[in-house]
């Protein structure tokens, strides 16, 4: 139990406390309703959580005496969008720390990603105050053609205005930007706007879901793309200068350090959980609401036969286990497969050439960047 890595030593909440959001983008996978998650169910799920920490705190002391671990929770308030229930979020923030401050060498960190657009001073100084994570879905040049309000008008000005005011108070913002096939051609002019208004750290995923068609011409533009953003990348890590693309600094950090991060599976319901606005659990944000996917409830408590079941499915595919990437690769996420292939255990063709495209890509950059010594890059992957 000593050997238990910092990971193991985080246990994550998420709390679905809106299923509304005031955008329809393109490639949301999400049915939105009129749903909240009551308050007197998101104190319980945090008492469930602080019950969780105190229980493997005492289960680490126990096995290594003499020394003081530290066990940290994680509470993500997840929608729709979620700053539609801003006063939920404020209050169940104050009742997680009064619930925290109870145990003794406990640690509690709090992360929203919203879309910007109701963000204002007073909640970015709460979220200063409280020690909340925020980061920002955008992206980019794609925003107006992928991202449009209920109403179908335009976002991209106004989450702009939100995201220099953002900046002033954490320069450290994450962008978190989707690409969707139709739009592979922006993602390097955006991640220059991105770093033209100060921006340090990007992190991208690609759309995916039945709204979303990727043919094999679009990954071959994508991976054009790819090739120039690389070249970004490089530029703006030299000396001292700091562009954090999260794809790729994930790919280096994890080779240098010999973690497999990328490839090891989440445990399902052991280290994170998700609880719906209808009080029910999910292992991840992508299985909400699918059927056969919950995993227990708030009322009646996890579900083991059903997480065993679930995770009894998750085998890795013969030609993964046999490649050369296996460890460096995303292919044992469940949400991630189940979301490209209705199986968790199957990775489709499109993952798996980005998996390929992205560790040669970030390997291209490591070796330009250790070469040319660049300190703030090399302290950054190495340190602690
Ligand atoms: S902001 Fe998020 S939840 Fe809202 S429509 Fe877009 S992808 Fe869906
Ligand atoms: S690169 Fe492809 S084949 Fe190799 S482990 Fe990843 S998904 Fe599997």
């Amino acid at each position: 139990m000593a050997q238990q890595n910092k990971e193991n030593q985080t246990l994550k909440l998420t709390l679905v406390v809106t299923r509304q959001c005031n955008f329809d983008c393109r490639y949301c996978l999400q049915k939105h309703e009129d749903a909240v998650m009551p308050e007197e169910m998101g104190k319980k799920a945090i008492d469930d959580l602080a019950g969780s920490v105190l229980f493997r705190s005492e289960k680490l002391k126990k096995a290594s005496p003499g020394e003081t671990p530290k066990v940290r929770g994680q509470i993500s308030f997840y929608g729709g969008e979620p700053l539609l229930q801003r006063p939920l979020i404020e209050k169940l923030v104050k009742y997680a720390k009064a619930k925290f401050a109870e145990i003794e060498n406990s640690r509690l960190v709090f992360e929203i990603t919203t879309n910007g657009t109701l963000l204002d001073e007073a909640f970015v100084s709460f979220a200063k105050e409280n020690r909340i994570i925020l980061a920002l879905s955008h992206d980019g040049l794609s925003q107006d053609l992928v991202r449009l309000d209920r109403g179908g008008h335009p976002t991209k000005a106004l989450v702009d205005k939100k995201l220099d005011m953002l900046l002033q108070t954490f320069p450290d913002t994450i962008i978190m930007m989707t690409v969707h096939p139709d739009h592979v051609d922006k993602v390097a002019e955006s991640l220059e706007f991105f770093r033209g208004k100060g921006v340090r750290a990007v992190s991208m995923v690609l759309a995916h879901g039945e709204r979303v068609l990727w043919t094999d011409e679009k990954f071959e533009a994508l991976s054009l793309e790819m090739e120039k953003v690389e070249k970004l990348y490089e530029a703006w890590n030299l000396g001292d200068s700091i562009f954090r693309f999260i794809p790729f600094e994930n790919k280096i950090r994890n080779y240098i350090r010999g973690k497999d991060a990328d490839s090891a599976p989440c445990h399902f319901g052991c280290h994170k959980l998700m609880v719906d606005t209808d009080g029910k659990y999910y292992p991840c944000s992508h299985f909400i609401r699918l059927e056969g996917f919950s995993v227990g409830s708030i009322d009646e408590g996890l579900d083991d036969s059903r997480l065993e079941s679930l995770e009894s499915q998750r085998i890795e595919p013969k030609d993964c286990a046999e490649c050369a990437l296996s460890s460096r690769c995303h292919h044992t996420c469940a949400c991630a497969n189940h979301g490209h292939t209705g199986s968790m255990s199957e990775v489709s063709a499109l993952q798996c050439e980005y998996e390929k495209l992205l560790i040669r890509l970030s390997d291209q950059a490591a070796s330009f960047l250790m070469q040319s010594e660049s300190p703030r890059f090399i302290e950054r992957m190495y340190r602690n």
